[in-house]
């Protein structure tokens, strides 16, 4: 059967079906393909929201063990598996199904299948159900997503070795595991894990946690992450893996490595992810993808095939599913024949541990590597009244300012509850909002969002609950 459709949106991740909505709510008719019975992609399915539904439960863990030091005594923890599986399989299956229903109430033709590109202007469908259609559009976007990367030298095929998708999948709790990565994906699970009562090292192949991140953010994070992690083993290198009967030996390399070779009951292999570019027929289109695996787009979103754009994980980092939603809606603009760009200001980036930590905007270490002049403003959290009343005065909220213009340039966050925090940084990088701006707000009190406006209060010396008087009055 050969049908037409006016957009055809490979992969119902949040690029795909972001893009997908927003065409069909433009008027366009639509039609999203995805292997996956309801459009979710990797965030829903095997990402962001079940990681964040085992990151809740370990907070819960973390916070009863914690409650003694407040007078309130728990016991340890029973640990249903299958309960908390189901748990995570049912937000699953709520956020997805609830996409099923919006893309049906939006009319958009779903497809559970799989697409390949036989030129600019048509598809053949292999559907999940079987059989295949041939699909003619007028224009295309493709939205494939990334896959976990892995080291072929290393890799072995062995249930005990897992990727992300493996670890979410929660078929047991070991009672040992190496994490090989300190990325933000590997430090979410392995924190998962460790609320479980799994023993979890860690290894990263640079000299810090979260390679990229500004340190001081970082080392906040790793002196909440040493005492709760068997090891924490940076500038280590694994350079082979091999299979016993009672585990996998690892063999490390690295300088201040202390047991070179040590047996795991799994490693889980998080060392990033690579753009899924190949294997769908784009070398059938002029579309082009760079030297690291990416569809080379324009600021448009648009590839070098004009009818064919590409979003989200396949053109780029950050790979992060808000991204990809942005970028969805801009190419859907264009094709509706709006001129926009993707040009954000500032993209957010959480990391979902114990403390979380944000930034958007520019960083101190992107600032320092362009030359840039700031002015960075530190509010501790020791300091922030509701801090000390949820006994976490661990965290600190930076900003980061241009110190002529006192223009906001980015945020940063450190402490629970940094990932809600960061979205007024965004707004004010945004907006162009200056530190005065941000001073004179009246945030609500006590609440942890006044950290950021007495950040900004230190900037001009005057902030109410921290005495630090500016050095050029
Ligand atoms: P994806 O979500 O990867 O979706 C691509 C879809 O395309 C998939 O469903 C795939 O099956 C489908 N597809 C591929 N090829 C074809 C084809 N030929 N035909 C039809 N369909 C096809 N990001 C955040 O912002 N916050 C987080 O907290 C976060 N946590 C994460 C935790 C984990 C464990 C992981 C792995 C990722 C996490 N991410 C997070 C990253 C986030 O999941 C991705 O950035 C996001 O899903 C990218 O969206 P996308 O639309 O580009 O692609």
């Amino acid at each position: 059967m050969n049908n037409k459709t006016q957009l055809a949106v490979i992969g119902g991740g949040p690029g795909g079906y972001a893009a997908a909505f927003l065409a069909a709510d433009l008027g366009m008719q639509v039609t999203l393909i995805d292997p996956e019975k309801n459009p979710g992609g990797v965030c829903l399915y095997r990402g962001c929201i079940p990681s964040k539904a085992l990151l809740h439960i370990a907070k819960l863990i973390n916070e009863a063990g914690e409650a003694s030091r407040w007078g309130i005594e728990f016991e340890k923890p029973k640990i249903n598996l299958d309960k908390l599986r189901t748990f995570k399989e049912n937000v699953v299956g709520k956020l997805t199904g609830g996409l099923g229903v919006l893309s049906k109430q939006r009319k958009i033709t779903y497809i559970q299948g799989r697409a390949t590109l036989l030129n600019a202007t048509s598809m053949r469908i292999e559907k999940m159900e079987g059989g295949t259609e041939e699909l003619t559009f007028d224009h295309a976007i493709i939205s494939t997503g990334s896959l976990p990367a892995q080291i072929p030298s290393l890799m072995l095929n062995s249930p005990r070795v897992i990727d992300s998708t493996g670890a979410l999948a929660l078929t047991d709790i070991p009672k040992n595991m190496l994490v090989v990565g300190g990325g933000y994906i590997g430090l979410e699970l392995g924190s998962v894990y460790v609320a479980l009562g799994t023993e979890v090292s860690i290894v990263e192949m640079t000299s810090g946690l979260v390679p990229g991140a500004d340190r001081d953010l970082v080392n906040i994070l790793a002196k909440s992450l040493a005492p709760k992690m068997k090891s924490i083993m940076t500038g280590t290198k694994v350079v082979k893996m091999e299979e016993f009967a009672d585990g996998i030996k690892v063999t490390f390399e690295g300088e201040d490595i202390r047991e070179k070779e040590q047996v795991f009951e799994k490693v889980l292999v998080s060392i990033g992810r690579v753009p899924n570019a190949k294997g769908f027929g784009i070398e059938n289109t002029k579309a082009e993808v760079d030297q690291r695996g990416f569809i080379k787009v324009n600021s448009q979103m648009q590839t070098a095939e004009p009818t064919i754009y590409a979003i989200g994980d396949v053109v780029g980092n950050p790979m992060l599913a808000h991204k990809a939603s942005a970028e969805g809606k801009v190419a859907v603009e264009n094709i509706a024949g709006h001129n926009v760009e993707f040009k954000p200001a500032a993209i957010p980036a959480v990391m979902f541990t114990d403390p979380e930590v944000a930034w958007c905007g520019l960083t101190e270490n992107e600032a320092r590597e362009k030359n840039i002049e700031i002015k960075v403003a530190r509010f501790p959290w020791a300091a922030s009244g509701r801090a000390v009343t949820l006994d976490r005065s661990d965290g600190v909220t930076k900003l980061i300012m241009d110190p002529k213009t006192e223009r906001i340039l980015g945020m940063a966050v450190a402490g629970p509850g940094a990932g809600e925090l960061i979205a007024e940084g965004v707004l004010a990088v945004e907006m162009a909002a200056v530190a005065k701006d941000i001073a004179l707000s009246i945030h609500p009190h006590p609440t942890l969002s006044e950290t950021v406006m007495e950040s900004a209060e230190i900037f001009f010396g005057q902030s109410t609950h921290l005495y630090r008087p500016k050095r050029d009055k």
